[in-house]
């Protein structure tokens, strides 16, 4: 059932101009062209479904590796232009665009590939998916892959000094006037609410810690409807911490070894996501082509992998939203605590993360932040409120 934050969120897709920010933006639509181009072999032939396809720019790299037919789904009215831009690029016998919901549609077959751009604020904001977890247990062959294959969040303690200067000393002198009153409001909105913003390097107190890692191939919806998770951070230079940054990363490496860029592939031609992923394969990843393989030969017979096991090697691919990857239109996301804490070189902080999907809007998440006084602390000490902002 479509409830009005739905109809809302839908409306806003409409606007060709949220989908000119995201085609425009190059570390993101470049990481899906280069792992479509560089891995064509995956796409060739192949039933492809894009989940939420906008402009339809992700159906068009696919059909340009070569899909057999590509299913672009949208619910917003930006499903007219898309089927506009896949007739002027004469591709309307690969490319099916439906305009609808993926929770309402229909389509005629199971896919081998599913392709979709879900990813929000800190990951998770907008609750996209959702949508692609629906597609993936209705739609995915069980051999199929998920493209991005993998995603995480990291949080880091930071520095918002300058930040909350622009902000908030501002109104300390407003062509002469003291005009802190509005200084007041801003501070209470600014904290209450996660800001979007780049944050310099030198920003970071802390290295950064991974808060949680999705195999998006087997994730399950609870998995990202709620998180709740301790971290601790050793602080690497005295300053003030304000809060704790929030960003993503995403993989597309299906099927991939670790530490390795060399994946396993059956004789079918499929991909496996089986116990193979487990293999450490390090010392085998400059190996690019199979024909000359005697040290990865040996190396898989020790292992016992099945002989029929034929090496296939994917350029697996990362789009990273950190403070040390060029800029995307995501940047990064602060969680300010509701006062700053004097923090030293050398020492520990702990806090505990919950995100949680909101009740009356799905779309958001409710953030909070708990610093600790251990890992073992259960105390709430400070909290942060939710987050609603658009
Ligand atoms: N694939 C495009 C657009 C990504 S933005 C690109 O990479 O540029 C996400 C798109 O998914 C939006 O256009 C939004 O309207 C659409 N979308 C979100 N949830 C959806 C759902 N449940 N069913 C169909 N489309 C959806």
């Amino acid at each position: 059932s479509v409830n009005h934050s739905d109809s809302e969120y839908f409306k806003s897709y409409g606007c060709l101009g949220v989908h000119e920010l995201m085609i425009k933006d190059k570390p993101r639509t470049e990481a899906y062209k280069e792992f479509l181009e560089k891995n064509y072999r995956l796409i060739k032939e192949k039933i492809v479904l894009d989940v939420g396809a906008g402009s339809g720019i992700l159906s068009l790299f696919a059909a340009r590796s070569g899909a057999k037919k590509v299913y672009a789904v949208e619910a917003s009215g930006a499903a007219t232009v898309c089927q506009e831009i896949v007739n002027r690029n004469r591709y309307e016998n690969v490319i099916s665009v439906i305009h609808g919901r993926i929770e309402d549609i229909e389509l005629p077959e199971k896919v081998d590939v599913i392709i979709s751009e879900w990813m929000g604020f800190y990951l998770l904001h907008e609750s996209m998916l959702d949508s692609v977890l629906f597609a993936r247990d209705k739609w995915l062959k069980s051999d199929g892959i998920i493209l991005p294959s993998h995603a995480a969040i990291y949080v880091c303690p930071v520095n918002m000094s300058e930040f909350c200067k622009e902000k908030f000393e501002f109104w300390e002198d407003v062509y002469g006037f003291d005009f802190t009153p509005f200084q007041e409001q801003n501070v209470a909105a600014h904290l209450q609410q996660p800001a979007v913003t780049t944050l310099k390097e030198t920003q970071l107190l802390s290295s950064a810690q991974c808060l949680v890692k999705y195999d998006l191939k087997i994730v399950c919806l609870s998995d990202v409807q709620e998180i709740e998770e301790k971290k601790t951070f050793t602080i690497t230079q005295g300053s003030i911490l304000h809060g704790f940054a929030a960003w993503f990363d995403v993989i597309f490496s299906p099927g991939v070894c670790t530490k390795s860029n060399i994946v396993l592939k059956q004789g079918d031609g499929d991909i496996t996501n089986g116990d193979t992923k487990d293999i450490n394969l390090i010392g085998c990843e400059d190996v690019k082509d199979n024909s000359s393989h005697t040290e990865l030969d040996n190396r898989l017979e020790s292992e016992f992998i099945d002989k029929d096991t034929v090496l296939k090697d994917v350029n697996s691919v990362t789009l990273d939203t950190s403070p040390f990857a060029p800029e995307t239109h995501w940047k990064q996301t602060v969680c300010f605590l509701p006062v700053t804490i004097a923090v030293e070189k050398d020492e520990t902080i702990f806090c505990k993360f919950s995100l949680c999907q909101g009740d009356e809007n799905k779309r958001h998440y409710n953030i909070s932040l708990q610093m600790l006084e251990s890992l073992e602390d259960t105390d709430e000490e400070l909290e942060t409120d939710d987050d609603d902002f658009d």
